[in-house]
């Protein structure tokens, strides 16, 4: 697809997105957060649902955990308007209960969608709810962190912890997402040939296993069961 018509049909995608009520959310939300970036980002971050300082900014990660984001990419050299960033939900769920699994469904269509337009090399889900959606997997994040992924589109996915959980839980967890990032920095940094995603000769075999998984998702995509 040409760069132009992507960043295009990204637009009417935000343009439906902003009035959707396909699910209970919209009678509560303030804004739609569909996602904010660079729409032809190498680096695209995935988080669950937008929280209070979101729904009134209409922006993802702007409270506590956005800056903790921010830090974490500045370290490896980077700053937010060069990457993209999306949540499972676009909109608020009510004193920030978890996603439900009707929600996830009636929304995860946008983003699927943000992913193909956008086509990044690098997905980072952030915890949980976005690990499990995107890798069709019931196991934790702490399993799971920091460890590259072959994925859809011939990306790479790499979990880490959701920034809250690491304001919650202190230096250790802001630790291990500082270790993911450097993955994703090593990654990103590796020579990568014309038309090619991410390039084959880099050493993949980070993690405790010293391997690298890889999922079966390309007909199956978002049909994942996502928890009760
Ligand atoms: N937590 C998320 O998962 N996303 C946001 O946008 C903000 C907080």
């Amino acid at each position: 697809m040409v760069v132009s018509d992507s960043i295009q049909i990204l637009e009417e995608l935000k343009a439906r997105a902003l009035v959707c009520t396909q699910c209970r959310l919209a009678e509560t939300r303030t804004q739609v957060v569909f996602g904010v970036g660079d729409p032809k980002a190498r680096l695209m971050f995935v988080g669950e649902a937008p929280g209070q300082n979101e729904d009134l900014q209409g922006e993802p990660f702007v409270g506590a955990a956005g800056k903790l984001l921010d830090t974490l990419l500045g370290e490896i050299g980077m700053e937010r308007s060069e990457v993209y960033i999306a949540n499972v939900l676009k909109c608020r769920p009510p004193g920030n209960r978890d996603p439900r699994p009707d929600e996830i469904d009636s929304c995860k269509g946008y983003l699927r969608e943000q992913i193909r337009l956008i086509a990044p090399e690098v997905v980072m889900t952030l915890g949980n709810f976005a690990t499990k959606l995107l890798l069709n997997t019931e196991t934790g994040i702490t399993r799971l962190r920091g460890r590259p992924h072959h994925w859809w589109l011939g990306a790479l996915l790499i979990p880490t912890f959701h920034p809250a959980a690491a304001l919650r839980g202190g230096d250790r967890v802001t630790d291990q997402m500082r270790e993911d990032f450097a993955v994703v920095h090593s990654i990103l940094a590796a020579p990568v040939e014309p038309g090619q995603q991410a390039a084959p000769e880099i050493d993949l075999r980070i993690g405790d296993e010293g391997v690298v998984h890889t999922v079966e998702l390309m007909g199956q995509l978002f049909s994942a069961q996502t928890r009760a």
